[in-house]
């Protein structure tokens, strides 16, 4: 899908057709020249002066796909009470941009012609007021539309709104159930379907192990001369790597066949299968799929959606586990791995990821499985988990700071990230504990805590920030306030 945004002006006739006429002109210029700078392209629709050009035009974003998201703009003073109609039934995500033509005020030119042309300052504050009374959820930019910071916020809103398109479609194949007995990867699917649009269904592994046994020796050949450009081949275990390869092949038909971005499987069942797929989940996801280890679909579509709102659409984010902690005074970190399956998007891109084989105790693995083993980059982070309270989804980010691994851990046979934690780890934890986090996130360098917050308001999802600055007294009573709001929501 080729999505776009649609730029929506309010204006009205008070002044004149020569007023309207420049207002229009002013709109097509700045949707085509801001384009120029936006990840997807800002297409303007109309200056509208009345109920029913709102009421149409909102009508029309609502049942085209290919519309992502509506931006409007008030130029002029624009009465907002013929927004209300439209806005009511807008099912698509929503940014009030706050801007005006010019940048300065003119010192000569201004004259009252000028200020009834250029009362933006004024429209948007109209505008704003019937946002905030229908509570309706939007995001507010202000700033000069061709600012590079102002269009860079824009994008990234853009981006989060993405997430909600493909949050939407979102299908996602389960091979087997959950781990037996886990609680956190468990959640009511009907509510997530309601919620979030996802379609969570399974699949039986027969069906893989029998799709796998379709596989040509020609397409596992094709699959291998990509893996050894991508990758270095660490192994002489071939064969293993091959076996990778058609469970990957073959998990990938199902996929495409179902039109699902997503899978999760479990170690607890393999039936059928000599080894749990590695190297196979993780070169998927690298192609933009959501996994979840032990059964766990949440984690798996907010993998996938969180690619998705990433750079080039398939951005540097990576289904992620808690492994343990190193704490020592003064370097206290985070490490974070996962059995096989952490995807190579979020490699230090200086160096090469290994393939390696190695014993595996857990599961039925009746050969050693390949993976990709890595170092995690360094930088700005953040980690998310998605859980159900029961009667409610609750969406929860911390901020993180990646480092290079302090130690080469040689002995530790997969991929690895050693991070920060925010405010500090041991609080970070706390937090992370008292508001029911996880031990599986997704992990994103380039998809930011705000753009979540973005997409947790557009899925009407309850938000929780982890920052520098929180503290476990204020987030208690946070999520105190909180259970008692989304009670009466
Ligand atoms: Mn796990």
């Amino acid at each position: 899908m080729k999505y776009n945004f649609w730029f929506v002006v309010g204006s009205q006739d008070l002044y004149g057709e020569e007023v309207l006429k420049i207002v229009a002109e002013r709109a097509e210029e700045m949707a085509a020249k801001m384009s120029e700078s936006l990840p997807y392209p800002l297409v303007y629709k109309v200056t509208a002066m009345s109920n029913a050009q709102i009421t149409n035009i909102i009508k029309e974003a609502n049942f085209d796909d290919s519309c992502a998201g509506i931006i409007t703009w008030c130029h002029t003073f624009s009465p907002s009470k013929m927004w209300i109609n439209g806005l009511v039934n807008l099912q698509k995500p929503y940014c009030h941009l706050a801007t005006q033509y010019n940048k300065e005020i003119p010192n000569d030119e201004i004259d009252m012609d000028f200020m009834n042309l250029n009362q933006a300052a004024h429209g948007d504050r109209e505008h704003g007021f019937i946002g905030a009374r229908l509570r309706l959820p939007r995001k507010v930019i202000a700033g000069y539309w061709k600012e590079p910071n102002t269009l860079v916020r824009l994008g990234k809103w853009m981006r989060s709104a993405i997430g909600v398109a493909i949050s939407k479609s979102m299908k996602v194949m389960r091979f087997g159930d959950n781990m037996r007995e886990v609680a956190v990867t468990e959640g009511d699917k009907v509510e997530v379907q309601t919620k979030l649009g996802w379609q969570v269904n399974t699949w039986a592994v027969g069906d893989l192990t029998a799709e796998m046994s379709r596989v040509t020796e020609d397409e596992i050949d094709s699959l291998m001369a990509e893996y050894s450009t991508l990758y270095e081949i660490n192994t002489t275990d071939l064969n293993a790597v091959r076996y990778q390869a058609r469970e990957e092949i073959a998990m990938k038909k199902m996929l495409e066949r179902e039109g699902c971005m997503a899978f999760s499987n479990t170690f607890q069942d393999l039936y059928g299968m000599e080894q749990l797929p590695g190297l196979a989940s993780q070169h998927l996801m690298y192609q933009g799929y959501g996994y979840g280890g032990e059964g766990d679909w949440k984690v798996s579509a907010m993998t996938a959606i969180m690619k998705a709102m990433g750079e080039g659409g398939n951005g540097a984010s990576a289904f992620m586990e808690d492994y343990t902690y190193h704490l020592a005074e003064g370097a206290e970190y985070s490490l974070g791995a996962h059995m096989l399956e952490v995807c190579p998007s979020i490699a230090d891109p200086a160096v090469k990821p290994r393939i390696e084989t190695h014993h595996l105790g857990i599961g039925m693995n009746e050969k050693d499985p390949a993976r990709l083993v890595f170092e995690g980059r360094e930088g700005d982070a953040i980690v998310v988990s998605l859980i159900d309270m029961g009667g409610r989804l609750r969406l929860i980010v911390q901020d993180i700071v990646c480092v290079k691994p302090i130690m080469p851990m040689p002995n530790l046979p997969v991929a690895r990230v050693m991070w920060k934690a925010m405010p500090n780890l041991t609080e970070g934890v706390e937090c992370w504990i008292t508001a029911g986090g996880a031990h599986h996130t997704v992990l994103s360098y380039d998809v930011s805590a705000e753009q979540m917050r973005d997409w947790a308001r557009m899925m009407d999802i309850e938000f929780v920030h982890i920052t520098k600055d929180t503290t476990v007294e204020a987030l208690e009573k946070e999520l105190f306030i909180n259970d008692l709001a989304w009670k009466l929501k």
